[in-house]
C-alpha cells in the first residue's frame, strides 16, 4: 500500500526501466526473456505520453479493479531496453467498467504487438492480491535467473520444505528477506491457465515462486524493486546451493539453531527452520 504522494508515470516508467537493466546485470533476463508489471489505483494521466488506444478483451474479467491502471512490458522486449526506451516497451491498460475489456495506451514509438504473453498470470495474481490485502499498489516481475532454474530441474527441489530449508541457509539476511520461503509451482506450459492458477496459489503465501525449469515470478505491493530484489535475494541463495553442491557439499550452512537466533532478534515469523 503507497501513501501520498504518488510515483507519477515518468517515475514508475523509470523504476520499470532500472529493474529491467539490474535483472539483465545479475543474468535473469537474456534476450527477450522476463517480464514486468505494476497495478495502481490512483487516477494517471496516461494519454500525453502513450497517446494511441485501443480497446483490448483482459485475460479474465477483473470487475473489482475498473478505473486501475496496469503498466505492463511489451511482448518481445527486451528488460534492458526499458530504461532508454520505455515509451517504446510499455503499454498502460485502464481497466473500464465491468472489467471485461480495458483500453491499451501506446505510445507512437511502440515496438511491440501485444503485451508480455504472461499477462494472464500478472493480471490474475494483481487481481487476487489487490482483493484480499486491499492495497492500491502491486508490482510484479518474471524474470530467468539460471541458478534458480536450474535447481528446480534437481527432483528433490520440488518439495518446498527441501527447497527453502536448502536455500535459506547460506546467508542471515535470506530468511529476513523472505521470511515465507520460495514457492514452487511444477512445470507448467509458459502463458498457460495452469501456470496462472498455480502462480496465483503460491503468491498468496510466498513473495516468491519458482516457475519449474522456466524461471520466478516476483511479487510486492510497495515497489517493483522490492520484488526485483527478491529474486536477487532467491538467486543469491540459489548460487550458494550450487556452489556447495559443486564443492562436494562441503559447506556447513546456517545451522537451525542459528536461523532461529537470528529469527528471534529480528522478530521474523517463519515455519521452515
Ligand atoms: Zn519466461
Amino acid at each position: 500500500m503507497l501513501k501520498v504522494p504518488y510515483p507519477d508515470l515518468d517515475e514508475l516508467l523509470r523504476t520499470m526501466g532500472e529493474v529491467g537493466r539490474r535483472l539483465s546485470d545479475i543474468d535473469a533476463s537474456e534476450g527477450a526473456a522476463g517480464n514486468v508489471s505494476i497495478c495502481l489505483r490512483w487516477p494517471v494521466d496516461l494519454r500525453q505520453r502513450f497517446p494511441i488506444s485501443e480497446e483490448i478483451e483482459l485475460p479474465q474479467p477483473v470487475p473489482e479493479l475498473a478505473g486501475a491502471t496496469f503498466l505492463v512490458s511489451g511482448s518481445g522486449c527486451r528488460l534492458r531496453e526499458i530504461i532508454d526506451e520505455p515509451d517504446a516497451t510499455i503499454g498502460c491498460i485502464y481497466v473500464h467498467q465491468g472489467g471485461r475489456t480495458g483500453e491499451l495506451f501506446t505510445s507512437l514509438k511502440r515496438s511491440f504487438e501485444r503485451v508480455t504473453s504472461e499477462f494472464n498470470s500478472h493480471l490474475a495474481v494483481h487481481y487476487d492480491q489487490m482483493l484480499s490485502s486491499g492495497t492500491n499498489f502491486h508490482a510484479l516481475v518474471h524474470a530467468q535467473p539460471p541458478k534458480l532454474t536450474y535447481l528446480s530441474h534437481i527432483p528433490q527441489y520440488k518439495d518446498e520444505q527441501y527447497l527453502n530449508a536448502h536455500l535459506l541457509r547460506w546467508q542471515p539476511e535470506t530468511i529476513i528477506n523472505l521470511p515465507k520461503g520460495i514457492g514452487f509451482v511444477p512445470f507448467q506450459i509458459p502463458g498457460s491457465p495452469e501456470l496462472m492458477k498455480g502462480t496465483v496459489e503460491s503468491l498468496r503465501k510466498h513473495r516468491i515462486v519458482i516457475w519449474a525449469k522456466h524461471g520466478v515470478m516476483a511479487r510486492s505491493d510497495m515497489s517493483l524493486k522490492r520484488a526485483a530484489d527478491r529474486v536477487e535475494y532467491a538467486e543469491t541463495a540459489a548460487k550458494y546451493e550450487m556452489l556447495n553442491l559443486s564443492a562436494g557439499e562441503k559447506g556447513e550452512g546456517l545451522t537451525v539453531e542459528e536461523i532461529r537466533s537470528i529469527c528471534m532478534t529480528f522478530n521474523i515469523q517463519q515455519d521452515i527452520f
